[in-house]
């Protein structure tokens, strides 16, 4: 079995099922429960809360833990806006757990478009900034792509918004498992457990302190900013995970990527190249075939690859931002690396030559 998808879930270790059933056996009480089985229960929670926070370089304060993502991120945008009475600024490429919040009327959104890598126009975010200055927009703009894995200069994206008075929002899903980073220069950050090897379910809202959100779930945990019985299993399984987390090197995906542009004619990488691009993301147009069935034959050999985000079913809006044609946007399929050897990743060219190569010869002859 080859796992090529990484940027959908990852396999929890052994070390982190161990935590999760450590809790559950063991520190099964409600946090807000004053009695000792509580107490035990809290300091779960407390602890990891720790862990979370200092690899962010964050407070304790500051991190609200969540049931992903989604839900960090929706947080994020419409817990400060329904409070602020701002507009949104974001880009064309965001996860659709903001494009959707994005279409809602109220927000008042501008959309900032990328260029053919994936990267955000910067002249149009301070153009967009400046056209508003008696407002505090809320910017929400994401560390890196899902899709293509382009990486944003947050750094220069922090200066812009701050310059301009606003308010930065990240969605640091994608960008948390390649790379070490911290929140310097970013209000509020979102990600996800089940991208470093937690359980699907536990996401993290990093909030600096001072920035002021209406919930979306009500009730007294998190600082009244997210009601809800924490989930102390999954949230001792995220520091877990955060404390066996590695950090991909690129090498296999780079030579995946100029082994499969080197022995297949004509298909080619989307978004950006290595500097700018997440360390475990290709993502490759094969010209003229259906990526749908090019996946369902790469299963059928124990391969499994994506065909771009893995919540999303409708043509890519991603690679749509980039300047794909809906042909070449049908014809893409993502790879992203794990653990895999020099070997795996020979296994899969070779079968990608030969699946290709059968998918071409069946659509010239019908
Ligand atoms: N943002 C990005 C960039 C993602 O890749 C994902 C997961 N595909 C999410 C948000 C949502 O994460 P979750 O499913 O944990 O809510």
């Amino acid at each position: 079995m080859i796992y090529l998808d990484t940027a959908a879930t990852t396999k929890p270790k052994q070390a982190v099922i161990d935590a999760i059933n450590e809790c559950l056996i063991e520190t099964w009480g409600n946090p807000s429960s004053l009695h000792t089985i509580g107490r035990e229960a809290k300091k779960v929670v407390n602890e990891n809360r720790k862990i979370v926070a200092d690899f962010i370089g964050a407070k304790p304060s500051e991190i609200i833990f969540t049931s992903g993502a989604c839900e960090a991120n929706s947080l994020a945008i419409c817990g400060y806006l329904n409070c602020h009475d701002d507009r949104l600024v974001t880009t064309s490429i965001e996860h659709k757990s903001i494009m959707e919040i994005a279409k809602e009327p109220k927000y008042n959104t501008l959309v900032i478009p990328v260029d053919n890598k994936g990267v955000v126009d910067l002249q149009w975010l301070e153009n967009a900034l400046q056209a508003f200055p008696f407002e505090k927009p809320l910017t929400s703009i994401q560390y890196a792509n899902n899709e293509i894995g382009t990486i944003q200069n947050m750094k220069r994206i922090s200066e812009i918004v701050h310059y301009y008075g606003g308010v930065l929002h990240t969605d640091a899903t994608q960008m948390i498992p390649n790379w070490k980073i911290d929140v310097d220069g970013i209000d509020m950050m979102s990600f996800s457990g089940q991208k470093i090897g937690a359980p699907k379910g536990i996401g993290v809202l990093y909030v600096r302190d001072g920035i002021e959100l209406e919930p979306i779930i009500y009730g007294s945990q998190e600082q009244s900013r997210r009601g809800g019985t924490e989930n102390v299993p999954y949230i001792a399984g995220l520091g877990e995970a955060i404390k066996h987390l590695q950090y991909p090197t690129g090498e296999l995906r780079d030579y995946f990527v100029q082994q499969v542009l080197a022995q297949i004619p004509n298909c080619y990488l989307a978004g950006a190249n290595s500097e700018r691009r997440l360390k475990n993301n290709a993502s490759i147009c094969f010209n003229g075939i259906s990526g749908e069935l090019l996946l369902l034959m790469l299963n059928e050999r124990g391969i499994y690859a994506s065909a771009g985000s893995a919540c999303n079913h409708e043509p890519s809006h991603v690679l749509k931002a980039i300047g794909l044609s809906d042909d070449d946007i049908a014809s893409t399929v993502r790879f992203t690396f794990g653990n895999q050897t020099k070997d795996d990743v020979d296994f899969v060219v070779d079968n990608l030559v030969e699946i290709v190569g059968i998918l071409r010869k069946f659509n010239k002859t019908k």
